[in-house]
């Protein structure tokens, strides 16, 4: 600690209030970068007890210097804390203790923690230089902080009014701070209570995630017992493709106004009614998580201890891949860890991130390439999801501009400008997900992909509402939108195309896991072939969805 050998040669006179006002201030700063509104107040009144210190004369020079000691660190502790907030509102913009934070720190091993400083070092170094800054001034700050010079005369007396204000205005702070440290909620904001409160909350995400590593384990023990086997000789890949937020009625494939597919229709041109396109397929579920649950577990509910698709591939000696854009902890450890090989092409936690789609498309070649004989290649991407903008490259969007049809009819429904911007983006999203799930297929098709059998699904998790029936856009679970889903399939044996009358049967995405077990010639004791939309004894049923439907059949 860098101490004057002489306080009265200091550059801050140590009779001065200067030394301890400036502590006080930069105190302040470092707190409000991050914290917001009420809780800076919160935490000023946490940290004033510490730096109250600093303004009382002190005699002894042994005592002035442990004070400076005690003082710089109880203000580090509130920069350390305030820094570390404005990182993670910077770069996350997200709080310590949210899901996606705990999860990724209790996630850290030394090969992603290289990763991240990669990537992250720019703002990491700015966050470090700023600590440093910061704890070189608060030292010089402590160092002076206030002291009654030994010998001298008693300080002259201040005016009666100003006694009289200083005594209500430590008073009032007094009060202040016993309340904060009184109250049990405030208090835990101490950076010292805070922190050490959040390393026991990443202990017990890493408990939680141990124990659904147990559960899978249970997952793939009950996939074993019901003995599955693969009905079919040689090699085979099945390609799994799921997205997110992706309407039908925006798809030119559909019959959408705007060539929002034409990698997709290419597709179709080439193979014809090769290419299975249901009509009217819905989900069960308007969000991601619910409709994953469902669509993996064959649309059971918990209590029929139903399968999961993947354990089961798995154990009828399918090589299982999950390559995601998506970077969400729940998905990750409800599905994706059942996998044998799980590939993460995003890093940034949470939807609202901006790696596009097109970057899974690397990892879907390697796993193509794979040597195995059976594998099942499954592919989660972010779609069309909320924001957007951020679903295509800069520039890339053709409609917004566009004076066409679409945009007509929404201004005559009276859509406001901002809410038709909304559609011309999620339109340019679509546009852009369409080479990528065309993509998918080129490369499931191709040779490269291996000899033998080959099969290929894509369908969305949910729809998404972008002023189709209402004034408003977003995940929609009261609009029949936000269930309006496409599903396609593929697959080069049996040669003969689909029957027509396959393209017309409504089709529901939690029951995609028993079409799924078929494209994979899996058998098994629990099978219900009138859940699967391509077996002879299908039989529909509507799903109950809390959105008014007029006809599954549209
Ligand atoms: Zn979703």
């Amino acid at each position: 600690m860098p101490l004057p050998a002489d306080h009265r040669s200091s550059l801050l006179p140590s009779r001065t209030w200067l030394a301890p006002a400036l502590a006080v201030a930069l105190t302040l700063l470092l707190i409000a970068l991050g914290h917001e509104g009420r809780r800076v107040i919160q935490l000023a009144a946490l940290a004033a007890p510490g730096l109250a210190w600093l303004f009382w004369p002190v005699r002894r020079k042994g005592v002035h210097r442990l004070r400076a000691g005690l003082v710089w660190c109880w203000a580090m502790a509130f920069a350390v804390d305030g820094l570390a907030r404005a990182y993670l509102l910077d770069v996350y913009q997200a709080a310590p203790d949210s899901s996606m934070v705990l999860g990724a720190a209790a996630n850290t091993n030394a090969r992603e923690s290289a990763e991240y400083l990669g990537m992250y070092w720019r703002p990491l170094l700015l966050q470090c230089a700023l600590l440093l800054g910061a704890g070189v001034l608060l030292a010089f700050c402590v160092a002076r902080g206030r002291r009654s010079p030994p010998g001298a005369a008693a300080a002259p007396r201040r005016p009666r009014w100003l006694r009289a204000t200083c005594v209500l205005g430590c008073t009032a702070l007094a009060l202040l701070s016993a309340a904060g440290y009184a109250s049990k909620p405030w208090r835990r904001l101490h950076p010292v209570a805070y922190w050490i409160d959040w390393d026991a909350k990443v202990d017990m995400v890493r408990a939680e995630w141990a124990a659904q590593q147990q559960a899978r384990e249970r997952t793939l023990q009950q996939a074993r017992e019901a003995a599955p086997g693969v009905e079919l000789a040689g090699p085979a890949t099945v390609v799994l493709v799921i997205s997110d937020s992706v309407n039908r009625d925006n798809m030119a494939l559909y019959g959408y106004g705007r060539p929002t597919t034409p990698m997709l229709l290419e597709q179709q041109r080439q193979l014809e009614d090769r290419l299975l396109v249901l009509r009217h397929a819905w989900s069960r579920d308007a969000t991601t998580l619910p409709a994953l649950r469902n669509l993996f577990r064959f649309g059971q509910p918990d209590s029929a201890q139903p399968q999961h698709a993947l354990a089961l591939a798995r154990a009828a000696g399918y090589k299982v891949w999950w390559i995601t854009n998506h970077d969400d902890v729940g998905i990750e450890q409800m599905h994706a860890r059942l996998a044998d090989v799980a590939q993460f092409s995003n890093r940034t936690p949470g939807r609202s991130s901006a790696s596009l789609d097109s970057a899974v498309l690397d990892d879907v070649r390697v796993a193509l390439a794979d040597a195995a004989p059976r594998k099942l290649v499954v592919v989660h991407l972010m779609g069309a999801h909320p924001h957007y903008n951020m679903r295509f490259p800069a520039n890339a969007n053709p409609f917004d501009d566009a004076v066409d049809a679409v945009e007509s009819g929404m201004q005559q429904q009276g859509r406001p400008a901002w809410l038709r911007q909304m559609r011309h983006d999620y339109d340019a999203a679509l546009l852009y997900h369409d080479a990528v799930v065309a993509s998918t297929l080129q490369m499931t098709r191709s040779p490269a992909s291996g000899e033998g059998y080959r099969a290929w699904m894509y369908l969305s998790d949910h729809g998404q509402e972008v002023a189709h029936g209402t004034g408003r856009a977003g995940h929609s679970p009261q609009t029949a939108s936000g269930y309006r889903i496409p599903a396609l399939l593929w697959r080069n044996t049996p040669p003969q195309p689909w029957t027509p009358d396959l393209a017309q049967r409504p089709f529901r995405a939690d029951w995609a896991a028993w079409t799924l077990a078929d494209l994979l010639h899996v058998r098994w004791s629990g099978d219900q072939p009138q859940h699967n939309v391509l077996s002879p004894s299908y039989q529909w049923q509507a799903p109950e969805i809390p959105a008014k439907v007029e006809s599954f059949l549209q």
